[in-house]
């Protein structure tokens, strides 16, 4: 059973920008989707803003173990009750994956509970990713580093919470350091937040960042699916017998 994948992409930048239709002339998230794609071990499908319920209705959050998230210029229109409803299926089990600029998407600060600022800079500078958590599954492939000759700076402080693991930090050209690669627990879903992807620049056909993103997918899935509640438990299905007094010591 292959993995399931939504890439969600917002799909605004692909349509109001010519060099951005130039490198991804069927959208980004169809770029992402074709690489994940090359693996007969996952299925990615496509979602966008634009679509009913953005494209992340009941139906497919259902068939979706792992969903990636790209967006920049319109978080602010994604409903809240989607971006609730992400939410919910990530504390239930489902993977997410962050792209670039989806830390400020709803969907990630709600997780975070927290800022998720950064400072930035877009002027084509080099960034060496660094593998700071050798041996971890998503950097699997990868040596030390690896270099994309263009990119958009984000530096630090990033105002996220501690991570359990940093897998890349980033070094740019002008001399800002990032956490690049960051790992996250929410509930039973496993959270990845990734970097590189500025939209005027090639990066997600660049092979190793593909690699990653498989990666990625291949440890985001679930281990399994939990269904939160707050249910009653009466006394007499206690695990231990209470008694009619209670518990009252002296
Ligand atoms: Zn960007």
């Amino acid at each position: 059973m292959p993995i399931r994948v939504t890439v969600w992409g917002e799909n605004v930048h692909e349509h109001k920008h010519q060099l951005v239709r130039d490198i991804y002339p069927d959208g980004m998230h169809a770029c992402i989707a074709a690489a994940l794609n090359r693996d007969p071990g996952i299925k990615a499908r496509c979602a966008t803003l634009q679509e009913p319920e953005h494209g992340l209705t009941d139906a497919v959050l259902d068939e979706t173990d792992v969903l990636t998230w790209w967006g920049h210029a319109a978080h602010g229109q994604v409903e809240d009750a989607i971006a609730e409803r992400v939410q919910q299926r990530v504390l239930k089990g489902m993977g997410l994956i962050v792209l670039h600029s989806g830390h400020h998407s709803k969907v990630f600060k709600r997780l975070m509970g927290h800022n998720c600022d950064l400072s930035w800079r877009e002027a084509g500078e080099k960034e060496r990713v660094w593998v700071a958590c050798p041996g971890h599954p998503i950097a699997a492939g990868i040596d030390r580093f690896f270099e994309l000759p263009h990119e958009e700076m984000y530096g630090e402080p990033f105002g996220v919470p501690e991570p359990l693991e940093t897998v890349f930090i980033s070094w740019f050209q002008g001399g800002e350091v990032f956490r690049s690669g960051l790992t996250y627990r929410r509930g039973a879903g496993k959270i990845f937040y990734f970097r590189p992807g500025h939209e005027t620049y090639p990066t997600y056909h660049n092979p190793t960042v593909q690699q990653v993103l498989r990666n990625a997918v291949k440890w985001a899935v679930p281990e399994q699916r939990f269904g939160w509640g707050c249910p009653h438990v009466p006394a007499d299905k206690a695990p231990e017998p209470i008694g009619s007094t209670g518990g009252s010591v002296h």
